[in-house]
């Protein structure tokens, strides 16, 4: 819900500063329409249904994998498509994952977001309005910012629609943001935020070439500036920084360069993700041996190392793979 444009039309009718709260609290807890908020009067509740949507996005599809996790596409009332997934662990954890952008102006070789047209940043409502669209299916204790888009580039958008996620039953500490190393963002995310929001950071090759051929932006913000951030995020924070390495057949995915990422990595500060190759086309992902070992590596080094479990390939809905078709 666009929360500035309901408060608008609250004071415009006089309402009482409370109202906006009140509304707000029943969203929160994944009220389905204005009809459960039964202690707004009826005839607010009826205007706001016209005035005030309940959602600033709409549905345009869903589906549902075997393994539980949920994709939903999304429009914005201007026609662009975001899309966000809800992923049930076995644990009871509900995680959901949110996309930042419609489309992403990076182009990671790998990922099939960086494919499609950019459109345009989304607001925190927009942000939000995806968790709540879960929420309303059932509860939810998890976010990650690791849907479409570079959350460092609409930073602020992403720490206002964060600051309302404790509200939907997902502290701080169990929200996470991503991000390729956008130095200007990061920079901010590392000095400015003073909740205890958790910073991943999607590496994918220790080498500074190589990142380069398939992360381009690595070519604007060194990979060693990079890093000395997510170092100045632990030391001020001291909380782990997770990095996620996708792993590509013959790319990035052999033993030599699993010593370079346990060289570049201070295992007190980092833990790794090594995360399965989600078909999107240009690559092949590393057979289950050749992740075994790479890790091998990591953990003779004593860098903490696991391996990402896959949700949703079968519809689309795993890492990298959304892309709005
Ligand atoms: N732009 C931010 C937020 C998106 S997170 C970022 O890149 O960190 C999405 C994660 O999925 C990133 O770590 C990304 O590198 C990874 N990813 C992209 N394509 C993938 C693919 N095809 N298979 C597995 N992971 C992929």
């Amino acid at each position: 819900m666009d929360l500035a444009l309901l408060d608008e039309t609250l004071t415009e009718r006089g309402e009482p500063p409370f109202r906006a709260r009140q509304i707000w609290a029943w969203l929160a807890r994944g009220a389905n329409g204005y009809d459960a908020m039964t202690d707004v009067p009826a005839a607010l509740r009826r205007e706001l249904e016209t005035s005030v949507p309940l959602s600033t996005l709409t549905v345009e599809a869903e589906s549902s994998s075997r393994d539980g996790t949920v994709k939903t596409l999304f429009r914005t009332h201007d026609g662009h498509p975001v899309e966000a997934v809800l992923m049930r662990y076995r644990d009871g954890r509900r995680s959901v994952c949110v996309s930042s952008q419609s489309g992403c102006p990076l182009t990671c070789t790998f990922c099939a977001t960086g494919a499609m047209r950019f459109r345009r940043n989304l607001t925190a409502f927009e942000i939000v309005d995806q968790a709540l669209h879960f929420r309303r299916l059932e509860p939810i204790d998890h976010c990650v910012f690791m849907g479409m888009g570079e959350p460092m580039l609409t930073l602020d958008h992403v720490l206002a629609a964060a600051r309302l996620l404790p509200d939907v039953g997902i502290t701080h500490r169990r929200t996470t943001v991503s991000t390729v190393g956008w130095l200007p963002g990061l920079r901010r995310f590392v000095d400015e935020v003073e909740e205890p929001i958790r910073l991943a950071l999607s590496l994918h090759a220790a080498d500074p070439a190589l990142r380069s051929t398939i992360m381009p932006v690595n070519d604007r913000y060194p990979l060693g500036d990079v890093v000395a951030e997510c170092v100045r995020y632990h030391a001020l924070r001291r909380r782990k920084v997770f990095v996620e390495y996708v792993m590509l057949a013959g790319v990035n995915d052999r033993v030599e360069q699993a010593r370079e990422l346990a060289e570049l990595l201070d295992p007190r500060v980092f833990k790794v993700n090594l995360i399965p190759y989600n078909p999107t086309g240009r690559y092949d992902g590393s057979s289950r041996k050749a992740i075994a070992a790479f890790k091998q590596v990591l953990d003779r080094a004593r860098l903490p190392a696991t391996v990402r479990l896959t949700r949703g390939r079968d519809i689309a809905a795993a890492c990298g793979q959304l892309a709005a078709s």
